[in-house]
Protein backbone atom coordinates (compact mmCIF):
# COMPACT_ATOMS: atom_id res chain seq x y z
CA UNK A 1 0.00 0.00 0.00
CA UNK A 2 1.29 3.61 -0.84
CA UNK A 3 0.85 6.29 1.38
CA UNK A 4 -1.69 9.27 0.37
CA UNK A 5 -0.50 11.78 -2.00
CA UNK A 6 0.18 14.79 -0.85
CA UNK A 7 -0.02 17.85 -3.31
CA UNK A 8 2.21 20.12 -1.53
CA UNK A 9 3.24 23.48 -1.94
CA UNK A 10 6.28 25.44 -2.12
CA UNK A 11 4.43 29.09 -3.40
CA UNK A 12 5.17 30.17 0.70
CA UNK A 13 8.79 29.08 0.95
CA UNK A 14 10.87 32.15 1.01
CA UNK A 15 13.49 32.37 -1.98
CA UNK A 16 16.46 31.43 0.00
CA UNK A 17 14.89 28.06 1.07
CA UNK A 18 13.69 27.46 -2.31
CA UNK A 19 17.55 27.85 -3.22
CA UNK A 20 18.24 25.27 -0.71
CA UNK A 21 15.94 23.19 -2.32
CA UNK A 22 17.06 23.56 -5.32
CA UNK A 23 20.61 22.66 -4.19
CA UNK A 24 19.75 19.45 -2.91
CA UNK A 25 17.77 18.25 -5.76
CA UNK A 26 20.91 18.81 -7.44
CA UNK A 27 23.22 16.69 -5.36
CA UNK A 28 19.98 13.76 -4.88
CA UNK A 29 18.98 13.15 -8.16
CA UNK A 30 20.28 10.38 -10.05
CA UNK A 31 18.82 10.94 -13.76
CA UNK A 32 18.16 8.30 -16.79
CA UNK A 33 21.67 8.91 -18.32
CA UNK A 34 23.28 8.17 -15.02
CA UNK A 35 21.37 5.20 -13.95
CA UNK A 36 21.98 3.60 -17.50
CA UNK A 37 25.75 4.55 -16.65
CA UNK A 38 26.38 2.93 -13.11
CA UNK A 39 24.45 -0.09 -14.44
CA UNK A 40 26.76 -0.54 -16.98
CA UNK A 41 29.79 -0.20 -14.72
CA UNK A 42 28.03 -2.51 -12.32
CA UNK A 43 27.87 -5.33 -14.78
CA UNK A 44 31.48 -5.18 -15.34
CA UNK A 45 32.11 -5.18 -11.30
CA UNK A 46 30.01 -8.36 -10.94
CA UNK A 47 32.11 -10.47 -14.05
CA UNK A 48 35.31 -9.27 -12.12
CA UNK A 49 33.89 -10.69 -8.80
CA UNK A 50 33.58 -14.06 -10.47
CA UNK A 51 37.09 -13.68 -11.94
CA UNK A 52 40.29 -15.24 -10.45
CA UNK A 53 42.25 -12.16 -10.14
CA UNK A 54 38.16 -10.79 -8.29
CA UNK A 55 37.44 -7.05 -7.81
CA UNK A 56 35.60 -5.30 -5.54
CA UNK A 57 32.35 -7.05 -5.62
CA UNK A 58 33.02 -10.71 -3.49
CA UNK A 59 30.65 -12.45 -5.65
CA UNK A 60 30.70 -15.08 -3.22
CA UNK A 61 30.33 -19.08 -4.11
CA UNK A 62 27.26 -20.31 -1.79
CA UNK A 63 27.61 -24.14 -2.62
CA UNK A 64 24.13 -23.82 -2.78
CA UNK A 65 23.56 -25.74 -6.24
CA UNK A 66 20.48 -25.07 -7.94
CA UNK A 67 16.71 -24.67 -6.33
CA UNK A 68 14.61 -26.67 -4.49
CA UNK A 69 11.71 -28.77 -6.59
CA UNK A 70 9.23 -28.77 -3.88
CA UNK A 71 9.12 -32.04 -2.67
CA UNK A 72 12.00 -31.08 0.04
CA UNK A 73 10.69 -32.48 3.42
CA UNK A 74 11.80 -32.53 7.50
CA UNK A 75 11.92 -30.19 10.37
CA UNK A 76 15.00 -28.02 10.76
CA UNK A 77 16.25 -24.93 13.09
CA UNK A 78 17.10 -21.80 11.59
CA UNK A 79 18.87 -18.76 12.90
CA UNK A 80 18.88 -15.98 11.58
CA UNK A 81 21.25 -13.29 12.27
CA UNK A 82 20.70 -10.37 10.47
CA UNK A 83 22.12 -6.50 11.05
CA UNK A 84 18.94 -5.49 13.31
CA UNK A 85 17.66 -8.75 14.79
CA UNK A 86 18.35 -12.54 15.89
CA UNK A 87 15.43 -14.87 15.12
CA UNK A 88 15.42 -18.62 15.71
CA UNK A 89 13.12 -20.50 13.69
CA UNK A 90 12.02 -24.06 13.78
CA UNK A 91 10.50 -24.80 10.01
CA UNK A 92 8.67 -28.01 9.11
CA UNK A 93 8.81 -28.74 5.46
CA UNK A 94 5.38 -30.60 4.51
CA UNK A 95 4.35 -33.02 2.32
CA UNK A 96 2.16 -30.66 0.30
CA UNK A 97 4.11 -28.62 -2.62
CA UNK A 98 5.91 -25.77 -0.97
CA UNK A 99 4.37 -26.11 2.26
CA UNK A 100 6.03 -25.06 5.72
CA UNK A 101 4.83 -24.62 8.93
CA UNK A 102 7.01 -22.31 11.08
CA UNK A 103 7.36 -21.22 14.46
CA UNK A 104 9.84 -18.15 15.77
CA UNK A 105 11.57 -15.89 17.93
CA UNK A 106 12.92 -12.54 17.44
CA UNK A 107 15.63 -11.23 19.43
CA UNK A 108 16.86 -7.35 19.28
CA UNK A 109 20.65 -7.22 19.09
CA UNK A 110 21.91 -5.07 22.01
CA UNK A 111 23.35 -2.37 20.26
CA UNK A 112 26.33 -2.49 22.60
CA UNK A 113 26.72 -6.03 21.07
CA UNK A 114 27.79 -4.80 17.71
CA UNK A 115 31.20 -3.62 19.20
CA UNK A 116 32.03 -5.76 21.52
CA UNK A 117 33.79 -8.80 21.79
CA UNK A 118 33.68 -12.08 19.97
CA UNK A 119 32.87 -13.95 23.14
CA UNK A 120 29.71 -11.93 24.10
CA UNK A 121 28.04 -12.29 20.73
CA UNK A 122 28.69 -16.58 20.76
CA UNK A 123 27.17 -16.09 23.79
CA UNK A 124 24.25 -14.12 23.27
CA UNK A 125 23.06 -15.97 20.51
CA UNK A 126 23.69 -19.35 21.90
CA UNK A 127 21.35 -17.62 24.81
CA UNK A 128 18.89 -17.32 22.37
CA UNK A 129 18.97 -20.56 20.87
CA UNK A 130 18.63 -22.54 24.06
CA UNK A 131 15.81 -20.16 25.55
CA UNK A 132 14.08 -20.90 22.35
CA UNK A 133 14.48 -24.77 22.63
CA UNK A 134 13.71 -24.89 26.32
CA UNK A 135 10.83 -23.22 25.42
CA UNK A 136 9.67 -25.41 22.39
CA UNK A 137 10.62 -28.29 23.27
CA UNK A 138 11.07 -28.93 27.22
CA UNK A 139 12.46 -32.56 27.14
CA UNK A 140 12.52 -33.72 23.82
CA UNK A 141 15.19 -34.99 21.79
CA UNK A 142 16.79 -33.01 19.74
CA UNK A 143 19.18 -35.20 18.43
CA UNK A 144 18.54 -34.59 14.74
CA UNK A 145 17.57 -31.33 14.30
CA UNK A 146 19.96 -29.73 11.42
CA UNK A 147 20.49 -25.72 11.54
CA UNK A 148 20.84 -23.27 9.17
CA UNK A 149 22.60 -20.68 9.71
CA UNK A 150 21.58 -17.42 8.61
CA UNK A 151 24.48 -15.23 8.90
CA UNK A 152 23.74 -12.16 6.52
CA UNK A 153 27.72 -10.92 6.52
CA UNK A 154 30.45 -11.45 3.29
CA UNK A 155 31.58 -15.29 4.17
CA UNK A 156 34.16 -16.95 2.05
CA UNK A 157 32.81 -20.54 1.63
CA UNK A 158 34.81 -23.60 0.93
CA UNK A 159 32.05 -25.48 1.73
CA UNK A 160 28.53 -24.93 2.48
CA UNK A 161 28.93 -25.48 6.54
CA UNK A 162 31.65 -23.34 7.23
CA UNK A 163 32.28 -19.62 6.37
CA UNK A 164 35.38 -17.40 7.00
CA UNK A 165 33.82 -14.01 7.46
CA UNK A 166 35.62 -11.09 5.05
CA UNK A 167 34.82 -8.12 7.05
CA UNK A 168 32.24 -6.80 9.23
CA UNK A 169 29.29 -4.78 7.17
CA UNK A 170 26.11 -2.59 8.56
CA UNK A 171 27.90 -1.29 11.33
CA UNK A 172 29.35 -4.49 13.16
CA UNK A 173 33.34 -3.84 14.74
CA UNK A 174 33.56 -7.47 16.40
CA UNK A 175 37.62 -7.70 16.78
CA UNK A 176 38.64 -11.51 16.18
CA UNK A 177 35.71 -12.59 13.58
CA UNK A 178 37.09 -10.93 10.17
CA UNK A 179 39.26 -14.08 8.99
CA UNK A 180 37.79 -16.71 10.86
CA UNK A 181 35.70 -19.83 10.26
CA UNK A 182 32.30 -18.39 12.14
CA UNK A 183 30.92 -22.03 12.32
CA UNK A 184 33.53 -23.52 14.55
CA UNK A 185 32.83 -20.79 17.75
CA UNK A 186 29.32 -21.42 17.70
CA UNK A 187 28.51 -25.53 17.36
CA UNK A 188 31.50 -24.79 19.90
CA UNK A 189 29.50 -22.91 22.30
CA UNK A 190 26.09 -25.25 21.91
CA UNK A 191 28.22 -28.27 22.35
CA UNK A 192 29.35 -26.62 26.04
CA UNK A 193 25.64 -25.95 26.54
CA UNK A 194 24.75 -29.72 25.91
CA UNK A 195 22.94 -28.37 22.46
CA UNK A 196 22.70 -31.44 20.09
CA UNK A 197 22.86 -29.28 17.16
CA UNK A 198 24.06 -29.55 14.17
CA UNK A 199 24.98 -26.36 11.56
CA UNK A 200 23.86 -27.82 8.35
CA UNK A 201 24.72 -24.86 6.07
CA UNK A 202 26.17 -21.36 6.80
CA UNK A 203 23.78 -19.03 4.66
CA UNK A 204 23.42 -15.54 3.55
CA UNK A 205 19.94 -13.94 3.66
CA UNK A 206 20.12 -13.12 -0.25
CA UNK A 207 20.15 -16.89 -1.19
CA UNK A 208 17.88 -17.85 1.22
CA UNK A 209 15.33 -15.52 -0.57
CA UNK A 210 16.20 -16.84 -3.81
CA UNK A 211 16.11 -20.07 -2.41
CA UNK A 212 12.67 -19.67 -0.55
CA UNK A 213 10.93 -17.39 -3.40
CA UNK A 214 12.09 -19.79 -6.04
CA UNK A 215 10.24 -23.07 -3.62
CA UNK A 216 7.01 -21.00 -4.66
CA UNK A 217 7.37 -19.31 -7.65
CA UNK A 218 9.36 -21.08 -11.18
CA UNK A 219 9.69 -17.42 -12.14
CA UNK A 220 12.45 -16.05 -9.40
CA UNK A 221 15.80 -15.51 -10.90
CA UNK A 222 17.26 -13.10 -8.08
CA UNK A 223 16.94 -13.05 -4.48
CA UNK A 224 17.07 -9.12 -2.75
CA UNK A 225 17.68 -7.60 0.47
CA UNK A 226 16.96 -3.88 0.38
CA UNK A 227 17.27 -3.37 4.64
CA UNK A 228 19.29 -2.30 6.93
CA UNK A 229 22.06 -3.57 4.46
CA UNK A 230 21.76 -4.32 0.59
CA UNK A 231 22.59 -7.57 -1.53
CA UNK A 232 21.75 -10.02 -4.02
CA UNK A 233 22.20 -13.58 -4.86
CA UNK A 234 21.24 -15.03 -8.13
CA UNK A 235 22.31 -18.16 -9.86
CA UNK A 236 24.73 -18.62 -11.91
CA UNK A 237 26.64 -21.67 -13.75
CA UNK A 238 29.71 -23.26 -12.52
CA UNK A 239 31.31 -22.79 -16.39
CA UNK A 240 30.62 -19.05 -16.21
CA UNK A 241 32.76 -18.71 -12.87
CA UNK A 242 36.25 -18.89 -13.43
CA UNK A 243 37.51 -18.57 -10.01
CA UNK A 244 36.04 -22.01 -9.47
CA UNK A 245 37.42 -23.64 -13.09
CA UNK A 246 40.19 -25.65 -11.05
CA UNK A 247 37.34 -27.87 -9.42
CA UNK A 248 36.37 -29.14 -12.59
CA UNK A 249 32.32 -29.31 -12.24
CA UNK A 250 30.49 -29.82 -14.76
CA UNK A 251 30.43 -26.43 -16.70
CA UNK A 252 26.10 -26.16 -16.86
CA UNK A 253 25.55 -26.89 -13.14
CA UNK A 254 24.16 -24.63 -11.45
CA UNK A 255 25.80 -22.46 -8.19
CA UNK A 256 24.17 -19.77 -6.09
CA UNK A 257 26.63 -16.60 -6.17
CA UNK A 258 25.94 -14.31 -3.30
CA UNK A 259 27.22 -11.22 -5.15
CA UNK A 260 27.59 -8.66 -2.03
CA UNK A 261 27.10 -6.00 -4.79
CA UNK A 262 26.94 -3.60 -1.06
CA UNK A 263 30.93 -3.45 -2.27
CA UNK A 264 29.85 -1.92 -5.73
CA UNK A 265 32.26 0.84 -6.66
CA UNK A 266 34.06 1.25 -3.47
CA UNK A 267 36.75 2.85 -5.39
CA UNK A 268 33.88 5.64 -5.78
CA UNK A 269 34.26 5.60 -9.98
CA UNK A 270 30.73 6.31 -10.64
CA UNK A 271 28.07 6.33 -8.03
CA UNK A 272 27.22 10.32 -7.38
CA UNK A 273 28.44 10.42 -3.96
CA UNK A 274 27.47 13.61 -1.67
CA UNK A 275 29.69 15.09 1.01
CA UNK A 276 26.93 13.45 3.14
CA UNK A 277 28.22 10.05 1.53
CA UNK A 278 31.70 10.75 2.35
CA UNK A 279 31.41 11.93 6.13
CA UNK A 280 29.20 8.58 6.59
CA UNK A 281 32.04 6.53 5.15
CA UNK A 282 34.72 8.53 6.70
CA UNK A 283 33.28 8.22 10.12
CA UNK A 284 32.10 4.16 9.62
CA UNK A 285 33.87 1.70 11.07
CA UNK A 286 35.21 0.70 8.15
CA UNK A 287 35.59 3.52 5.60
CA UNK A 288 36.55 2.91 1.74
CA UNK A 289 34.03 -0.28 2.05
CA UNK A 290 30.33 -0.65 0.92
CA UNK A 291 29.90 2.16 -1.13
CA UNK A 292 26.69 1.52 -2.82
CA UNK A 293 25.12 -0.06 0.82
CA UNK A 294 26.15 3.62 2.71
CA UNK A 295 23.89 5.24 -0.08
CA UNK A 296 21.43 2.81 -0.27
CA UNK A 297 20.44 0.85 2.72
CA UNK A 298 18.17 1.45 6.10
CA UNK A 299 21.01 1.92 8.20
CA UNK A 300 21.98 4.94 6.21
CA UNK A 301 19.07 7.00 5.21
CA UNK A 302 18.08 8.66 8.28
CA UNK A 303 22.12 9.36 8.80
CA UNK A 304 22.18 11.01 5.33
CA UNK A 305 18.95 13.36 6.38
CA UNK A 306 20.70 14.49 10.04
CA UNK A 307 23.75 15.12 8.07
CA UNK A 308 22.01 17.45 5.42
CA UNK A 309 20.09 19.33 7.84
CA UNK A 310 23.57 19.91 10.10
CA UNK A 311 24.76 20.93 7.00
CA UNK A 312 22.46 23.84 6.72
CA UNK A 313 22.78 24.85 10.43
CA UNK A 314 26.58 24.73 10.18
CA UNK A 315 27.18 26.43 6.74
CA UNK A 316 24.39 28.49 6.72
CA UNK A 317 23.89 30.25 9.75
CA UNK A 318 20.19 31.36 10.12
CA UNK A 319 18.83 29.63 7.08
CA UNK A 320 16.91 27.16 9.81
CA UNK A 321 15.86 26.47 12.59
CA UNK A 322 16.80 30.18 14.20
CA UNK A 323 16.58 30.11 18.06
CA UNK A 324 15.75 26.76 18.85
CA UNK A 325 17.91 24.35 20.25
CA UNK A 326 19.22 21.53 18.08
CA UNK A 327 21.49 20.07 20.05
CA UNK A 328 19.80 16.81 19.55
CA UNK A 329 20.01 16.91 16.08
CA UNK A 330 23.89 17.12 16.33
CA UNK A 331 23.54 13.41 17.41
CA UNK A 332 24.94 10.74 15.20
CA UNK A 333 22.61 7.83 14.26
CA UNK A 334 19.75 9.51 16.27
CA UNK A 335 17.34 9.14 13.38
CA UNK A 336 16.90 6.13 11.95
CA UNK A 337 15.22 5.37 8.24
CA UNK A 338 11.71 5.33 9.86
CA UNK A 339 12.39 8.60 10.30
CA UNK A 340 12.78 10.05 7.00
CA UNK A 341 9.54 6.98 5.80
CA UNK A 342 7.64 8.51 8.95
CA UNK A 343 7.90 12.10 7.17
CA UNK A 344 7.15 10.78 3.43
CA UNK A 345 3.92 9.28 4.99
CA UNK A 346 2.49 12.26 6.72
CA UNK A 347 -0.29 13.23 4.60
CA UNK A 348 -1.66 16.42 5.45
CA UNK A 349 -0.94 19.34 3.50
CA UNK A 350 0.20 21.07 6.59
CA UNK A 351 2.46 18.43 7.31
CA UNK A 352 1.09 18.72 10.53
CA UNK A 353 2.61 14.78 11.22
CA UNK A 354 5.90 16.11 10.79
CA UNK A 355 6.10 18.72 12.82
CA UNK A 356 4.61 16.78 16.06
CA UNK A 357 7.68 14.43 14.83
CA UNK A 358 10.22 17.44 15.08
CA UNK A 359 9.03 18.36 18.24
CA UNK A 360 8.55 14.89 19.85
CA UNK A 361 11.86 13.33 18.77
CA UNK A 362 14.21 16.45 18.21
CA UNK A 363 12.72 19.10 20.08
CA UNK A 364 12.75 21.53 17.73
CA UNK A 365 9.24 23.34 15.65
CA UNK A 366 9.79 23.98 11.96
CA UNK A 367 8.19 27.19 10.42
CA UNK A 368 5.85 25.54 7.39
CA UNK A 369 8.37 26.26 5.10
CA UNK A 370 10.92 24.56 6.79
CA UNK A 371 8.73 21.77 7.15
CA UNK A 372 8.83 21.88 3.03
CA UNK A 373 12.12 21.92 2.95
CA UNK A 374 12.17 18.83 5.21
CA UNK A 375 9.70 17.28 3.19
CA UNK A 376 11.75 17.31 -0.01
CA UNK A 377 15.00 16.33 1.39
CA UNK A 378 13.15 12.85 2.76
CA UNK A 379 11.28 12.56 -1.18
CA UNK A 380 15.22 13.24 -2.51
CA UNK A 381 17.02 10.53 0.02
CA UNK A 382 14.16 8.08 -0.42
CA UNK A 383 14.04 8.56 -4.08
CA UNK A 384 17.93 8.03 -4.78
CA UNK A 385 17.81 4.91 -2.57
CA UNK A 386 15.48 3.62 -4.59
CA UNK A 387 16.39 4.95 -8.11
CA UNK A 388 20.43 3.61 -7.00
CA UNK A 389 19.13 0.02 -5.31
CA UNK A 390 17.34 -0.57 -8.78
CA UNK A 391 20.57 -0.70 -10.54
CA UNK A 392 22.01 -3.58 -9.07
CA UNK A 393 18.89 -5.81 -10.31
CA UNK A 394 19.61 -4.39 -13.66
CA UNK A 395 22.90 -5.21 -13.53
CA UNK A 396 22.41 -8.73 -12.70
CA UNK A 397 19.75 -8.79 -15.26
CA UNK A 398 21.95 -7.76 -18.02
CA UNK A 399 24.59 -9.64 -16.94
CA UNK A 400 22.27 -12.72 -17.53
CA UNK A 401 20.79 -11.74 -20.47
CA UNK A 402 17.43 -12.04 -17.85
CA UNK A 403 15.19 -9.78 -20.51
CA UNK A 404 11.62 -11.11 -18.13
CA UNK A 405 11.92 -12.35 -14.31
CA UNK A 406 10.56 -12.06 -10.55
CA UNK A 407 12.83 -10.60 -8.61
CA UNK A 408 11.98 -12.29 -4.37
CA UNK A 409 12.97 -9.39 -2.28
CA UNK A 410 13.09 -8.60 1.65
CA UNK A 411 14.03 -6.08 4.28
CA UNK A 412 12.87 -3.38 5.90
CA UNK A 413 13.53 -0.83 3.44
CA UNK A 414 11.63 -2.90 1.13
CA UNK A 415 8.79 -3.60 3.41
CA UNK A 416 7.84 -0.74 5.28
CA UNK A 417 9.76 2.62 2.99
CA UNK A 418 7.01 4.87 1.65
CA UNK A 419 7.15 4.74 -2.47
CA UNK A 420 10.27 2.21 -2.36
CA UNK A 421 8.83 -0.04 -4.83
CA UNK A 422 7.11 2.04 -7.26
CA UNK A 423 10.19 4.23 -7.47
CA UNK A 424 12.40 1.38 -8.26
CA UNK A 425 10.27 -0.09 -10.37
CA UNK A 426 10.18 2.99 -12.66
CA UNK A 427 14.46 3.14 -12.48
CA UNK A 428 14.06 -0.32 -14.17
CA UNK A 429 12.07 0.75 -16.80
CA UNK A 430 14.04 3.83 -17.55
CA UNK A 431 16.82 1.41 -17.34
CA UNK A 432 16.08 -1.39 -19.14
CA UNK A 433 14.44 0.78 -22.18
CA UNK A 434 10.62 -0.57 -21.63
CA UNK A 435 8.32 1.19 -24.04
CA UNK A 436 5.76 3.37 -22.36
CA UNK A 437 2.85 0.84 -23.49
CA UNK A 438 4.88 -2.37 -21.93
CA UNK A 439 3.82 -4.40 -18.95
CA UNK A 440 7.08 -4.39 -16.35
CA UNK A 441 9.16 -7.44 -17.37
CA UNK A 442 11.36 -7.23 -14.50
CA UNK A 443 8.98 -7.20 -11.71
CA UNK A 444 10.08 -7.05 -7.77
CA UNK A 445 8.06 -8.62 -5.48
CA UNK A 446 7.86 -9.37 -1.72
CA UNK A 447 10.00 -12.57 -0.96
CA UNK A 448 9.13 -15.31 1.01
CA UNK A 449 10.94 -15.29 4.05
CA UNK A 450 14.50 -16.18 3.34
CA UNK A 451 16.32 -16.47 6.27
CA UNK A 452 13.99 -18.98 7.62
CA UNK A 453 11.99 -20.90 5.44
CA UNK A 454 15.34 -20.60 3.00
CA UNK A 455 17.54 -21.80 5.47
CA UNK A 456 15.59 -24.44 5.88
CA UNK A 457 15.49 -25.56 2.17
CA UNK A 458 19.20 -25.04 2.09
CA UNK A 459 19.78 -27.11 5.00
CA UNK A 460 17.45 -30.05 3.28
CA UNK A 461 19.17 -29.21 0.21
CA UNK A 462 22.19 -30.06 1.79
CA UNK A 463 21.30 -32.96 3.62
CA UNK A 464 19.66 -34.57 0.38
CA UNK A 465 22.72 -33.96 -1.29
CA UNK A 466 24.97 -35.77 1.47
CA UNK A 467 23.05 -38.68 1.01
CA UNK A 468 22.99 -38.69 -2.48
CA UNK A 469 26.75 -38.56 -2.16
CA UNK A 470 27.12 -35.92 -4.51
CA UNK A 471 29.91 -33.46 -3.08
C1 LIG B 1 25.90 -7.88 4.04
C2 LIG B 1 25.25 -8.96 3.19
C3 LIG B 1 23.76 -8.98 3.43
C4 LIG B 1 23.16 -7.62 3.29
C5 LIG B 1 21.67 -7.61 3.61
C6 LIG B 1 25.18 -6.57 3.85
O1 LIG B 1 25.72 -5.62 4.71
O2 LIG B 1 27.26 -7.75 3.72
O3 LIG B 1 25.82 -10.22 3.48
O4 LIG B 1 23.17 -9.88 2.52
O5 LIG B 1 23.81 -6.71 4.15
O6 LIG B 1 21.42 -8.08 4.88
MG1 LIG C 1 17.33 -9.99 7.83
Amino acid sequence: KQPPSRKGSMTDVPKNLLQTIKDFEGQFTVDTKKLKEIVDHFVKELEKGLSVEGGNIPMNVTWVMGFPNGDEQGTFLALDMGGTNLRVCEISLTEEQGGFDITQSKYRIPEELKTGTAEELWEYIADCLQQFIEYHHGEENLAKLPLGFTFSYPATQEYIDHGVLQRWTKGFDIEGVEGEDVVPPLENILKQRGLPIKIAALINDTTGTLIASAYTDPLMRIGCIFGTGVNAAYMENVGSVPKIAHMNLPPDMPIAINCEYGAFDNEHVVLPLTKYDHIIDRDSPRPGQQAFEKMTAGLYLGEIFRLALVDLLDNRPGLIFEKQDTSKLRKPYLLDSSFPAAIEQDPYENLQDTEELFERVLNIKPTPAELELIRRLAELIGTRAARLSACGVAAICKKKNITSCHVGADGSVFTKYPHFKARGAQALREILDWAPNEKDKVTIQAAEDGSGVGAALIAALTLNRVKAGNL
